[in-house]
């Protein structure tokens, strides 16, 4: 018994040892004892170490197969690979999944892809060229708004758009919404907005310097309504495609009466000596339209229908001019925020509006200017009678000439920030005896 518990005893010890001289064996075989092997030496710089050069080849052999699509250009090796001979403790060798992950950190891989060129810059690179064509089609198709009576001449870039194939990285690569995104809007990474209490559209668009028609599109938003925590996409579209589309169309106008006053020195008050009535003409003109918003107008021809009929005003000498002008008081030239109220040297009132979007005539009046001057960039005066006068400046486009009677409402041109300006507005003044008045006492 106590031969056998010695025995035993021995056993333990043997078996101890045993396994110390394997453990040791190990750690020298692996760290101490060195194999052959190769660096890997990727785009001149050393890499990891494999135990042949195969194992290299079938990682990106398999990376590759992975990666393929159907009836897409396969990924081609970009990267030069160079192979030295050394010996290496088996611990640093690098094989299976490990090699697999490395290979494709150190590795670059390239495609060839349809690269979309503007005005010779790539500016975004597509899988096939028929994605490319499909995008350009995409555009094309949205912008060309056809309103009533016209019809579509030409739809251009307003860029030298080229498609052209390219090599590139295949991280380069995009899919068609990104690039879709990328060419209206200027940007794949738009700017998050999480909706904070108190918010709403206007607030933030002012605040970020954008429209809520923007907003409202970028982030496809049926209503105003915004609950908060709501995540929003904030993208100021600066597009680098844009899209001019050329119409040619007909319609109706109506040629506002004129008021004429009469001078009566035996009359007293102010008496109707003859209605008025507007009379109406048919135009045809050519207009152009940049991403479907109105930018220039041309008439071509014009035909009048009816005649229009003066009213016939008759004084009597003494009667001296209501102070507010014909009309009574005047319609609102644009929609937006005032971003700039009348006074401390502002003769006018700046109202933001989205730039294309239409000036419209305070009060029905006679055109008396029209084109540049100076700082007010596109200007437009316009002399409504009775010593009052609406200024319109900063437009992108006018639409009416000198002489031109126009009607309340009628549009005169459109929102730009020609001149001294620093972003789309109208700066809307209001004379009244040729001195400057607070246009928010005439707007009703
Ligand atoms: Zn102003």
């Amino acid at each position: 018994m106590i031969d056998y518990l010695l025995q035993n005893k021995k056993l333990s010890i043997r078996l101890a040892i045993g396994i110390v001289v394997i453990v040791l064996l190990t750690v020298i075989w692996t760290n101490v004892i060195r194999t052959p092997a190769y660096v890997v030496i990727v785009d001149g710089e050393e890499a990891f170490v494999v135990k042949n050069k195969s194992d290299v080849a079938d990682t990106l052999l398999s990376i590759q197969k992975q990666q393929a699509k159907p009836n897409q250009p396969k990924l081609e090796l970009s990267s030069k690979i160079d192979y030295q001979r050394t010996f290496a403790s088996r611990g640093d060798i690098i094989s299976g999944k490990e090699l697999e992950k490395i290979i494709r950190d150190t590795v670059d891989f390239t495609m060839a892809a349809s690269a979309l060129i503007v005005n010779g810059n790539p500016i975004a690179y597509l899988e096939s060229k028929a994605q490319a064509e499909q995008l350009l089609k995409k555009l094309k198709e949205e912008c060309a708004v056809v309103d009533d009576g016209e019809k579509l001449i030409s739809v251009t870039f307003a860029e030298k758009v080229t498609i052209a194939e390219k090599s590139v990285s295949s991280e380069q690569v995009m899919t068609f919404d990104e690039a879709y995104q990328l060419v209206t809007t200027g940007t794949d990474k738009p700017e998050k907005y999480i909706v904070q209490e108190g918010d709403n559209l206007w607030l933030i668009a002012r605040r970020n310097d954008m429209y809520v028609d923007d907003i409202m599109r970028a982030n496809q938003l049926k209503s105003e309504d915004l609950q908060i925590g709501d995540e929003l996409i904030l993208v100021k579209s600066q597009p680098y495609i844009n899209v001019v589309a050329k119409v040619e169309g007909e319609k109706i106008e109506v040629i506002p009466f004129e008021t004429k006053t009469e001078i009566d020195k035996n009359a007293s008050g102010v008496r109707i000596k003859q209605d008025g009535r507007n009379g109406e003409k048919k135009i045809v003109y050519v207009a152009t339209k940049v991403n479907g918003v109105l930018e220039e107008r041309e008439v071509k021809e014009e035909t009048i229908l009816k005649e229009a009929v003066a009213r016939i005003i008759v004084k009597g000498n003494q009667i001296t001019v209501a102070s507010r002008g014909g009309g009574g008081s005047l319609d609102w030239p644009a929609y937006g925020p005032i971003t700039c109220y009348y006074g401390r040297g502002h003769t006018g009132l700046d109202i933001a509006a989205k730039a294309g979007s239409a000036i419209k005539a305070a009060d029905s009046g006679t055109v008396t200017f029209t084109g540049w001057q100076g700082g007010y960039g596109n200007f437009i005066i316009v002399n409504h009678g009775n010593g009052i006068v609406t200024r319109y400046a900063h437009c992108s486009s006018i639409s009416v000439s000198k002489g031109q009677q126009v009607a309340r409402g009628q549009t005169l041109g459109t929102v730009g920030s020609t001149g001294r300006s620093t972003g789309p507005h109208l700066h809307f003044e209001v004379l009244s005896g040729g001195s400057f008045q607070n246009p928010l006492s005439y707007l009703r």
